[in-house]
């Protein structure tokens, strides 16, 4: 009967409430040990050049290969952490492991490419987030390529005077010398205003921008326009999310030349991604 069918589907929708309760639970309870055994690691994928053929850097993606949760995808626990603010001692280790690798390849001698790592909402309404940057360029003594991605919810808040806080925080990271990306740009509000008193120089185009183009002529316009837009401004515009030579095309016309995709390389771990930058070299 009907009245079966919807306590069935009640039950089942608790159940998935349960699940992803007991699933929280065990994030949390895993999160703190598996910082300290290094369960995180930094994936890297590169980014392309579709112009020139070359690639030009790369983003690092998160990854945590728990022996009690398994190997786990940042969408599975990103989430938790930023309820519990556990996020931002994330993206401190994952900077420091990227500025060591970027040490490291300095050092050598092999060639370095810029890489860009994301930073949560929660790190600019942090008092010290500043002064833990501050901390870290002073120990490995450069910025050289590294660049910091933000989200423009990063800067969705209630009073002016939040923003204003929050904006002046991006405007001290760029005078200390970072590259700043607006990441996911075209997916939430675009709040237009931000690309005025923001100091970007990276204008990251959300993949549901370009996936929508494919079949409408009207989005196509509001994506050529948008790369018009960070063009003349002055930023580099890079979409996320290629998986085609469609998509390419379609992209190369509506002017944008710099994309990130499984087209062009996957997410890798770290000495993968050393042996991709060597057969390159
Ligand atoms: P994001 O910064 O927008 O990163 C791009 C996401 O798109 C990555 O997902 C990447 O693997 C995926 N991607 C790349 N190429 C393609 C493609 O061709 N097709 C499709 N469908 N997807 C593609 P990933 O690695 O699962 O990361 C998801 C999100 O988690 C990131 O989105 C970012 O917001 C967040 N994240 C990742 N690492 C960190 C981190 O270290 N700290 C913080 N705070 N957030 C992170
Ligand atoms: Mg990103
Ligand atoms: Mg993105
Ligand atoms: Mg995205």
């Amino acid at each position: 009967t009907l009245a079966m069918q919807v306590s069935d589907g009640i039950r089942f929708y608790d159940d998935k409430i349960i699940e992803r309760r007991r699933f929280a639970t065990q994030v949390e309870n895993c999160m703190r040990r598996g910082l300290d055994n290094h369960e995180f690691q930094v994936w890297y994928q590169p980014k392309y050049d579709l112009a020139s053929h070359r690639y030009i850097g790369a983003e690092a993606l998160v990854r945590w290969d728990s022996p009690e949760l398994g190997f786990l995808m940042p969408g599975q626990f990103i989430g938790i952490f930023e309820r519990t603010g556990f996020v931002t001692q994330l993206d401190f280790y994952i900077l420091d492991e990227v500025f060591r690798y970027q040490r490291d390849r300095r050092q050598a001698g092999l060639p370095v490419v810029p890489i860009s790592v994301n930073q949560s909402r929660l790190h600019i309404q942090e008092q010290n987030y500043l002064n833990k940057m501050k901390r870290l360029v002073r120990q490995f003594g450069t910025i050289d390529g590294i660049e910091l991605e933000l989200t423009e919810t990063a800067f969705d808040f209630e009073s002016s005077s939040q923003r204003a806080a929050a904006v002046d925080v991006i405007r001290t990271l760029k005078e200390m010398g970072f590259r700043i990306s607006l990441d996911d740009f075209g997916s939430g509000y675009s709040d237009l205003s931000l690309l005025n008193t923001l100091p970007l120089d990276v204008m990251k185009l959300d993949r549901t921008l370009l996936v929508a183009s494919e079949d409408s002529a009207r989005m196509q316009s509001v994506l050529t326009n948008t790369i018009r837009m960070g063009h003349d401004l002055g930023m580099r515009v890079i979409c996320e999310g290629i998986e085609t030579a469609e998509q390419e095309k379609l992209l190369l016309n509506c002017g944008c030349h710099c994309g990130q995709g499984f087209f062009y390389g996957k997410p890798m771990p770290e000495r993968e991604f050393s042996r991709f930058l060597q057969e390159r070299a």
